[in-house]
């Protein structure tokens, strides 16, 4: 099969012609029919993540069709259109146990702990408990984008920010996460503050429905012009970036008693931001991390989706083959992308 390699960190990746994957035992073989480029890639790429070995097949955002099953799976059969969460838990585990997969000690991630779906063919562990089968009408470019950006949001603002109708919700970064965070809290009902750098992702940000957006680079105290946008501040706010100034301001716009959402990455040195821990304990805030989102919570996306609720084709960017994938990767950093870029051409 065909499939983009990382060699060396930081060096750029070449397609290469490798052997097919062929079905571990708790998993499956997917044809891969889309997937997306996420700045995580970039990051894995980097080098910035400890779970990946060299050499390295980068892509976690995949939909596709079954072509091979392993001995001990059940559920799934060769033809089934699927997608699947970027954190695939082991089913054993404590916190698989109580229905936490994203947040499993022995995680599967396809594109970090095993090679993912820059390729042709990926091979899928621990797939009983965590493919997630597409409804037919959805297409495969679609499904990509929602197995990271879409899910993680959806997770950030339902489950763990709890967005209710009426409340505030301020989203700081405007790329694949922050949009679609905008559309999933306006779909609840709830109103909301865009903040980032780019005019035209802040242009995307009112076509979704943001009510008030905000440019950081002009605007010298964001929090303050959020608080004074929303009366004293939001109810929810999500770093959907990661940056220690977008998470410190994340905090620092919310209302007594309100939620603050990490969903961002803070990798290399900026892992440990400095945080206003003193507002914290004074206005009771609380703040939650948001990794991924579990296949079980998949229908209700799913169901918001099919009746037209959430339209996450409208955050779709460019398509690309796989060659022009390698160049996407490489300049992630560089923040160009306007939506989410998924690969649909393989050959
Ligand atoms: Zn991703
Ligand atoms: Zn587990």
């Amino acid at each position: 099969m065909k499939a983009v390699m990382i060699h060396t960190f930081n060096v750029r990746p070449e397609l290469l012609t490798v052997a097919d994957p062929v079905p571990p035992d708790d998993g499956v073989v997917v044809q891969v029919g889309a997937t997306g480029v996420c700045r995580s890639d970039w990051h894995g790429w980097v080098g910035h993540d400890p779970d990946i070995t060299l050499p390295h097949v980068p892509g976690h955002e995949l939909a596709g069709t079954v072509v091979a099953t392993g001995r001990h799976i059940r559920r799934w059969k060769v033809g089934d259109r699927v997608t699947v969460p970027f954190v695939s838990g082991c089913g054993r585990c404590h916190e698989c146990q109580a229905g936490h997969p994203q947040v499993c000690d022995r995680q599967f991630q396809p594109g970090f702990t095993h090679w993912g779906s820059f390729a042709e063919y990926v091979a899928l562990h621990q797939a009983e408990q965590n493919l997630v089968a597409l409804p037919d009408d959805l297409d495969f470019v679609t499904a990509a984008s929602l197995g990271c950006r879409f899910a993680t949001s959806f997770r950030a603002v339902v489950h763990q920010g709890r967005v209710r109708a009426g409340e505030w919700v301020a989203v700081h970064g405007c790329g694949g996460v922050g949009l679609s965070a905008i559309m999933i809290a306006k779909a609840l009902g709830a109103g909301v503050v865009a903040v980032d750098i780019d005019v035209e992702k802040l242009d995307l940000a009112r076509q979704l429905g943001a009510d008030v957006v905000i440019n950081s680079r002009v605007t010298p105290d964001v929090a303050g012009a959020v608080r004074d946008a929303t009366d004293g501040g939001v109810h929810v706010s999500l770093d959907a970036l990661g940056h220690p100034e977008t998470c410190v301001n994340s905090i620092e716009n919310l209302r007594t008693r309100g939620r603050h959402v990490q969903v961002g990455l803070l990798l290399a040195d900026q892992r440990r931001p400095a945080l206003p821990m003193d507002r914290v304990i004074a206005r009771e805030l609380e703040l939650y991390g948001s990794h991924g989102m579990p296949a079980h919570a998949y229908p209700e996306m799913l169901a918001m989706i099919r009746r037209g609720a959430l339209q996450p084709d409208r955050l779709l960017g460019q398509r690309v083959s796989l060659e022009q994938s390698i160049d996407v990767l490489v300049n992630m950093d560089r923040f160009l992308e306007r939506g989410v870029t998924v690969i649909d051409r393989f050959a």
